[in-house]
């Protein structure tokens, strides 16, 4: 069977968490520029609204920097304090982008800062403790998890595999069982997205690189998505590996208790 590298690190918020604290930074800096250029041309339209204007860019900085103060402690404590799903939108939708040309401008690589903005939302997903029934948890494979070799067509039903050992879905067959969820494989963005249509779950958890799980956590939101990168021995999309413990774990999380076996 194919394993995966045993020194592959897991991935970390703390890239994310710090990217995300330039930016705020930057954004506070920008808005105190805003204010501070066209102050004495505000003078002259009326005294009053350098300091009126002055008074929304310090109540826009206080939004921006407890905004990043909230998500930090909702990762950090693992619990929802305070607008977790709305703080998921923030990251997902605005955030991520501007930390990516952030990152660019850094010279930083951007499968790190990928790996670091998965992290983050795996965290803030957690942190909604949310428990899901069996059969509203979907678990998306990429096509390439399958070994190459293998005359065995498991794309539309993974039970197909008869557990040869030589790949790692023979382990995820056996997860699929143990918890009776759905598990299935696509080959590619568009059949995954028609397998979320069709399936309608209240939670996936993906498996994919770097690149295919941030964009397909973008596609998904609101639906909540957590993902587990795969390990790539033989280079990308081709006889791809997933640490098996990694989605019990993360089903144990999320699974309603009582549905357990
Ligand atoms: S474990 Fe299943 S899918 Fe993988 S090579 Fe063996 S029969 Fe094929």
């Amino acid at each position: 069977m194919i394993k995966a590298p045993e020194t592959a690190a897991p991935p970390r918020k703390r890239l994310f968490v710090t990217l995300m604290g330039v930016t705020c930074l930057i954004v506070v800096a920008v808005i105190f520029l805003a204010w501070w250029i066209p102050n004495r041309g505000l003078a002259n339209i009326h005294p009053n609204l350098p300091h009126l204007v002055g008074i929304i860019m310090v109540v826009l900085s206080g939004m921006a920097i407890l905004g990043t103060g909230l998500l930090v402690l909702t990762t950090a404590l693992g619990k929802d304090i305070f607008l977790t799903r709305f703080m998921r939108l923030v990251v997902i939708k605005f955030l991520l982008p501007v930390i990516e040309f952030v990152g660019r401008l850094l010279g930083l690589d951007k499968d790190r800062i990928r790996q670091s903005f998965i992290a983050m939302n795996n965290s803030l997903v957690m942190s909604q403790r949310m428990k899901v029934k069996p059969d509203r948890i979907l678990v998306l494979l990429p096509h390439c998890i399958q070994l190459s070799d293998c005359e065995i067509k498991v794309t539309g039903d993974i039970n197909k595999c008869v557990h040869c050992g030589r790949c790692s879905i023979m382990g995820l067959v056996a997860i699929g069982r143990k918890y009776s969820v759905d598990i299935s494989v696509a080959t590619g963005g568009t059949l995954a997205r028609k397998v979320i249509v069709e399936k309608r779950p209240k939670l996936v958890l993906a498996v994919a690189c770097e690149r295919d799980l941030t964009s397909g956590i973008k596609d998904c939101y609101p639906l909540p998505v957590i993902g587990i990168l795969n390990e790539r021995p033989f280079g990308p999309c081709f006889n791809t590996v997933v640490d098996v413990s990694k989605i019990d774990e993360a089903l144990g999380q999320v699974l309603q208790m009582d549905e357990l076996p």
